[in-house]
């Protein structure tokens, strides 16, 4: 099974694979988890059908067990060609597979441990080229129920990163960047990311002075002086 969606989209959604409803009815998350997904989604302000969702693995896997590592290699050429057609600005893997895979591929050193892919969840990558954004698979909460507010919170950083910062088109970042003195990196992950952790944003909207050459983390450049 293929993803489906919004073919322009901003976004991808990674899962694991479809189960036996997605499967029978060729859509995705329209089970428990599906359920799920959509009021994560609603709750961030995120429509549906704004994104593209696909799947690492693309037959049902029986009994809903762990993909073997050849499964994963014999489908995930699929997923690859998905993302060469769509060429995603934010590829979001959900979950431990779907993330481990899009890690590896981009060489964003994945965690070594499973359970160190909590730390990963929530937070804005940028490795060769490319920016992903992993996060809990939502049917993590059907187990887990206890982590809503906090899955919701890092859900909810899909609206901001579904659109550019206001300021990206006059910002001082913005002339570095074109005159080749500030790298890439800043841009993507603030300016065409996460702006919202953007210290100068966060001084502009609150009127605080910061000097021009601060960079998004807050530290200063003196070579942009
Ligand atoms: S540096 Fe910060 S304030 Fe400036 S455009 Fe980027 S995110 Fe916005």
């Amino acid at each position: 099974m293929y993803g489906e969606g919004e073919l322009n989209a901003r976004l991808m959604l990674v899962a694991l694979s479809p189960g036996q409803n997605e499967d029978r009815e060729g859509k995705m998350f329209i089970g428990p988890s599906g359920k799920i997904l959509d009021e994560l989604l609603q709750s961030a302000g995120i429509e549906r059908n704004s994104l593209y969702m696909t799947n690492l693995i693309k037959c049902v896997l029986p009994k809903n067990r762990k993909p073997k590592q050849d499964e994963i290699e014999a489908c995930s050429p699929v997923l690859d060609e998905e993302i060469n057609m769509l060429l995603p600005d934010i590829i979001v893997p959900l979950g431990y597979y779907a993330t481990r895979y899009i890690l590896t591929k981009y060489a964003a050193d994945p965690p070594l441990a499973h359970t160190d892919f909590q730390a990963v969840y929530g937070k804005l990558i940028y490795s060769n080229d490319q920016k992903t954004f992993p996060l809990p698979h939502p049917a993590s909460l059907i187990y887990n129920p206890s982590y809503k507010q906090e899955t919701m919170k890092k859900y909810h950083k899909l609206e901001i990163l579904s659109r550019d910062c206001k300021w990206a088109t006059m910002c001082p970042m913005k002339w570095y960047f074109e005159k080749g003195r500030l790298q890439r990196k800043w841009i993507e992950l603030y300016c065409k990311g996460d702006w919202e952790s953007c210290i100068r944003y966060q001084k502009e909207a609150s009127g605080t002075y910061h000097q021009d050459w601060m960079l998004p983390d807050g530290s200063l450049d003196e070579s942009l002086i």
